[in-house]
């Protein structure tokens, strides 16, 4: 039986397509800026989110990196969710490579971060505090899409306070679907956006840092400095481009089958459906019975992850099917009733 994997959306595997794209790719060597399926997914995604630059990273996390280090100097802070990626699950790199300072803030339910509180955590100029530089945002987070009215606001936050705004839209693309909106009507209100192919868009590899010339020239010297300059990665924005031309649209699909997924767990006993946005379902089970659940859905070839909190995600993507979605339901309640 082939596995259901609802442990993440990066679990994707490029499409027999895609890897038609991958091998057509023409290619160069990027470092000296030469690859020029590089450069048109650079300027492609430039273009569409309505920026001067692009650069391509191949990781997430290398990208918010980038973007960190090229709005801040050692000794600046940047203002972050407590939850939020960047803070939580990147290792502390803008601590760690540009000695930047994050102020994490407390997110509301709604995942925003309240901007009464952001406002009263920027420092003032004195010798005493480090210099509040930029406040990073996450679009999805936890699968919701934030509002547009949020967005607006926190752009007049920044812009009242001198205040850099950066966006850590590794599934940017999910949100705009969600909304129904061009992508660009989300990345219009920061000053730079990370997107990830490598999520739902379903490619291998890739993530883009968007800017301004000026900040994205910086990244790329800090992308050389981390180890980010590759050679004939062309190869990885085919697959990249490719996922774009054909992947889009589609993430519907993945939030319309999320829904079912909730939907079809919703009532069952022991298993308590706290939220589900976009391509994201989250469930609480009771903690004693979290190994046996683990247990259970091994043996029915559905993977999740299911770690020590009561709080587990189910996330929907590319290789889930209509199919996996009523094999996952299924052994969810045959475990629900044993
Ligand atoms: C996946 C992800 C990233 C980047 O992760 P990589 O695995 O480094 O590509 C950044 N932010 C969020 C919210 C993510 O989910």
């Amino acid at each position: 039986m082939t596995p259901i994997d609802l442990r993440s959306d990066t679990v994707t595997r490029p499409t027999a397509a895609m890897r038609e794209a991958m091998a057509r790719a023409e290619v160069g060597d990027d470092v000296y800026g030469e690859d020029p399926t590089v450069n048109a997914l650079q300027e492609r995604l430039a273009g569409e989110l309505g920026f001067e630059a692009g650069l391509f990273a191949p990781s997430g996390t290398q990208a918010n990196l980038l973007g960190l280090l090229s709005h801040c100097q050692r000794g600046d802070e940047y203002l972050v969710g407590m939850d939020a990626h960047t803070y939580k699950y990147e290792g502390g790199g803008a601590a760690v490579f540009g000695s930047i300072q994050p102020q994490p803030v407390l997110h509301a339910a709604d995942g925003t971060l309240p901007l009464d509180v952001v406002a009263q955590v920027i420092k003032p100029r004195d010798p005493h505090f480090a210099r509040t530089r930029l406040l990073c945002l996450e679009n999805t987070w936890h699968g919701r899409a934030l509002p547009h009215a949020y967005l607006r606001e926190a752009r007049a936050l920044c812009d009242r306070h001198g205040l850099a705004l950066h966006l850590d839209g590794a599934r940017l693309y999910n949100a705009a679907v969600a909304d129904g909106v061009a992508p660009r009507e989300i990345a219009c209100h920061f000053d730079s956006v990370s997107v990830c192919l490598s999520k739902g868009l379903g490619a291998p590899v890739g993530s883009v840092l968007l800017g301004t010339r000026a900040l994205i020239d910086e990244a790329r010297r800090w992308r050389k400095v981390a180890g980010g300059g590759m050679r004939q990665a062309g190869i990885l924005a085919a697959a990249c481009l490719h996922a774009l031309d054909h992947h889009v649209a589609r993430l519907a699909d993945d939030h319309r089958r999320a829904a079912e997924l909730a939907a079809g767990l919703r009532g069952l006993p022991g298993i308590d459906v706290v939220a589900q946005h976009t391509n994201m379902v989250f469930l609480d089970i009771p903690a004693p019975r979290l190994a046996a659940l683990k247990q259970h859905l091994d043996a029915a070839a559905v993977r999740v992850s299911i770690g020590y909190t009561p709080r587990v995600r189910l996330v929907t993507h590319l290789d889930v099917d209509d199919a996996g979605i009523a094999r996952a339901i299924a052994a969810f309640r045959s475990f629900a009733v044993e």
